[in-house]
């Protein structure tokens, strides 16, 4: 048996080149400029590099870079995919500068990497969760300090307001989402069920009034009565999202130590990406993450002025997203 490390996309610039082809194009070259796909020649000269391909439509050269994750990085394309793969294959996710020193890349490079791949790697998994027969949970809970706390508690601690509010909502045995909002309350909360959870699905949730108003989306909602020792009844629980949110808590916790408000939105998606590809062998997470094409026009640089900075959305952008239904 050979281990998935030893795959030539992993070590040669060719085979590399090929994995991400076959997989952007499945049907062969697309001009990324014009949308043609008739006159299209592979470059093959010794100057060339590798993947230039010519239109001779629009008579532009092109690679299958344009309009992807690694479009105008300089780094080998073995070494992307070797960073997707650790950024896919561990459940809880890899630090850039465990990147940085695993692929020998600068620290600044190995940001930009993550950076880029998690972006991409949101968008798994949009269309509405669960279905007919499926069982949604969802929870929230309150992690890490705000950057601005304005009220304290008598001890000096930041309390739930001065926290982050987390919505989770995680199918039974299928993909999970996270929400961070300015405010769990149920005018969110609703707006949250309402845009991500198929109306078939069975909801369940414990007692909190944030979910009182879920029955004008989903067909069924039940809830436990944690307050009253009640953890389960029948296949009634909530056990799924609350493991959810341990493992979420210590990935954020172990490994994005520093992980400022400002991008925390950006290490989530990964976190959920990698619960629902769980199931899946890793190629397949890759070839996820590979396959997503939103990065077209949202470009976002890693500015000199320190790492973190460079971000293309606002926080307000985050509770935007949270509150809206689903954009597509
Ligand atoms: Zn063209």
């Amino acid at each position: 048996m050979s281990s998935i490390l030893s795959e030539p996309h992993f070590h040669s610039e060719e085979a590399a080149y090929a994995f991400v082809e076959a997989r952007i194009w499945p049907e062969g070259a697309v001009c990324p400029h014009c949308g043609g796909f008739e006159r299209i020649g592979k470059m093959g000269g010794k100057s060339t590099r590798i993947g230039t391909y010519k239109c001779y439509q629009c008579r532009k050269p092109f690679t299958v870079k344009v309009g992807t994750v690694f479009e105008a990085s300089h780094v080998p394309m073995h070494l992307w995919l070797q960073a997707m793969f650790l950024l896919s294959s561990s459940k809880k996710g890899i630090s850039a500068n465990q990147l940085h020193r695993t692929l020998g890349v600068t620290l600044k490079t190995a940001w930009f990497m993550a950076h880029r791949v998690r972006e991409a790697m949101r968008l798994v998994g949009f269309e509405p969760m669960g279905g007919a027969g499926s069982i949604v949970e969802a929870d929230e809970t309150y992690f890490g300090d705000k950057e601005h706390v304005t009220k304290r508690t008598k001890k000096g601690k930041s309390g739930l307001s001065g926290k982050r509010a987390i919505i989770a909502l995680v199918e039974r045995g299928g993909s999970a989402r996270t929400f961070f909002v300015e405010r769990a309350d149920k005018v969110t909360v609703t707006s949250i069920v309402s845009a991500n959870i198929a109306r078939e699905s069975r909801l369940m949730t414990d007692e909190s009034k944030l979910y009182g108003s879920a029955l004008d989306h989903v067909d069924s909602h039940e809830a436990v009565r944690h307050a009253s020792g009640e953890y389960a009844r029948g296949d009634v629980n909530t056990n799924t999202v609350e493991g959810y949110f341990s493992v979420f808590k210590r990935g954020m916790k172990g490994i994005y130590q520093h992980c400022s408000e400002k991008h925390l939105h950006r290490n989530r998606p990964v976190l959920a990406a990698l619960r629902g590809g769980r199931h899946f062998p890793n190629g397949v997470t890759l070839s996820l993450a590979l396959r997503s094409r939103r990065w077209f026009g949202r470009r976002f640089w890693a500015r000199s002025s320190g790492v973190g900075a460079g971000a293309t959305r606002t926080r307000s952008g985050l509770s935007r997203r949270a509150s809206l239904p689903a954009r597509r």
